[in-house]
């Protein structure tokens, strides 16, 4: 089946064809502006192709719940032309198509479940170090909404003693985002990530941050794979730091073999690397179709 995938970022939007099987035909991409610079772009790449359905994975907070009359609206984001925005209607309305949508992290833990690193492993979350910290959460064989949705990237974090960097969250002054995403990285130390591999100091610090949000995490969902991906963990040394201060924190008051034994096969990258945000958007239209078709 022909399917649209649409991976809203803050800074770039991600637009692809494929199927239902995670292969990708073809993609484009589009720097993210205003939505009436943007739409257009994206929906010229789709209107002749004939998909049966499109999947949006969407930078958020978004609304998740059906029974909301703002379901499908991108709603309080600081990226201020894009607040209160009704993403899903617009696509439905110009495409005439049933549009699947959640959060980009959910989707790309979707795509992970399926077709990545997290196949056959309920739950499995997906974190993603990139310009903000998320975290998708696949459970009991869907993805977690709730109350709004997961945001777990700003769950509260002990700071290091001697870590005097104010934070880069408005809203938190210790949350994981505000202290260990990208632009705090390079906020902290002066120079962008990217630059800063040599610096061990850095990585040091950084892993500390993200392993006590792991082991949180651990803690609370249980989960049968963690997967870490986003920029950031293009730094490939932060894996076997972040695992080994996981199990110090934990410090083995969990008694399991994946854990003690088999880390590295248990906090991994993405097997589809930077496709699973795509691949799980590919997958959230082919639910959304299969979902119309089953109410009809
Ligand atoms: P986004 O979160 O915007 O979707 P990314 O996941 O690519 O995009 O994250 C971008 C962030 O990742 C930037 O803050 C950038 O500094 C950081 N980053 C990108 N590449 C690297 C790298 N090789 N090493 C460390 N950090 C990186
Ligand atoms: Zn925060």
């Amino acid at each position: 089946m022909k399917i649209g995938a649409l991976e809203a970022g803050g800074t770039k939007m991600v637009c692809a064809i494929g199927d239902e099987n995670g292969k990708i035909e073809k993609r484009v991409s589009f720097p993210t502006q205003t939505p009436k610079e943007t739409l257009p772009q994206i929906l010229e790449f789709f209107v002749n192709e004939e998909i049966a359905a499109l999947g949006i994975g969407c930078f958020g907070p978004v609304e998740l719940d059906r029974r909301s009359p703002v379901y499908g609206y991108i709603t309080s984001t600081p990226k201020l032309a894009w607040a209160n925005y009704d993403i899903v209607g617009k696509f439905e309305e110009a495409l005439n198509v049933p549009v699947g949508f959640d959060t980009d992290v959910n989707g790309a833990a979707l795509g992970e479940v399926f077709f990545g690193a997290a196949r056959g492993c309920d739950p499995a979350i997906y974190i993603t170090i990139g310009t903000g910290v998320g975290v998708g959460i696949y459970v009991n064989g869907t993805l977690l909404h709730g109350l709004i949705h997961p945001e777990a990237g700003h769950i509260l974090i002990t700071r290091r003693h001697g870590d005097t960097y104010r934070g880069k969250c408005p809203y938190h002054e210790n949350c994981l985002e505000g202290l260990a995403a990208g632009p705090a990285i390079m906020e902290r130390w002066g120079k962008p990530a990217a630059e800063l591999t040599d610096r061990k100091e850095v990585w040091e610090l950084e892993s500390d941050y993200l392993a006590q949000a792991v082991a949180n995490y651990i803690l609370t969902l249980s989960p049968q794979k963690v997967i870490l991906g986003g920029g950031v963990m293009h730094q490939e040394q932060m894996f076997a730091l972040v695992r080994k201060k996981v199990q110090e924190k934990l410090n083995s008051y969990l008694q399991n073999d994946r854990i003690a034994e088999h880390i590295e096969e248990y906090i991994v990258p993405p097997a589809l690397g930077d496709n699973a945000g795509i691949t799980g958007a590919l997958l959230l239209g082919w639910q959304e179709f299969e979902r119309v078709t089953t109410l009809k």
